[in-house]
């Protein structure tokens, strides 16, 4: 039955937000219905299972919110990308461009160890610009970066294609 459920119903659209123009996928209105928050997490836990991670990177602050819930489900670890500033000790930065102007991420020099298995999570994929750097910067730390997972993917604008690791989403847009 939980299977027969359509999540898209619980996501809520907000027009001119946070610019005229855009039009806003709003996830908080499944995080406030339990069933239908537990029944998201547990769909991401299946996706995310199969690629066996060691660690789940969550993108602030936003991917926080899955990533979260998820490597307590699956016994991993997990780790922050966060804008500048804000994480303690050596960290690593990675600045990307977007469509006006830039933008960077950092990452603990010591998040990840060599070679181990991450998965990137974010709450939603558009132009695939900030899991695209995500991949790059967890790359950088050494991270074998095995999967992206979001909860939305936006198709139409092709975001996938840039991203350098398998994605997965539970709901895609045209
Ligand atoms: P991209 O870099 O793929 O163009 O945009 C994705 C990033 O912007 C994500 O970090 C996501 O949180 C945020 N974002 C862009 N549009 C939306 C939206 O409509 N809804 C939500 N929830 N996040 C968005």
């Amino acid at each position: 039955q939980h299977e027969a459920i359509d999540l898209k119903r619980y996501i809520r659209n907000i027009p001119d937000f946070p610019k005229p123009g855009i039009l806003f996928y709003d996830i908080s209105t499944l995080m406030r219905e339990p069933d239908a928050w537990q029944i998201a997490m547990g769909r991401l836990a299946r996706q995310i299972a199969a690629w066996e991670p060691d660690m789940l990177a969550a993108v602030e602050s936003r991917g926080f919110l899955t990533a979260a819930p998820l490597a307590d489900r699956l016994g991993c670890g997990m780790l922050m990308l966060r804008k500048p500033g804000k994480l303690p000790g050596a960290t690593i930065s990675h600045t990307y461009d977007l469509e006006y102007g830039s933008d960077t991420l950092q990452i603990q020099a010591d998040a990840v160890k060599p070679g181990q298995r991450v998965v990137v999570m974010d709450d939603l994929l558009a132009t695939g610009g900030t899991l695209s750097a995500s991949v790059t910067l967890l790359q950088k730390a050494g991270a074998n970066v095995v999967g992206a997972s979001v909860l939305v993917e936006l198709t139409g604008l092709g975001g996938r294609a840039k991203v350098n690791a398998p994605v997965k989403t539970l709901l895609s847009y045209d």
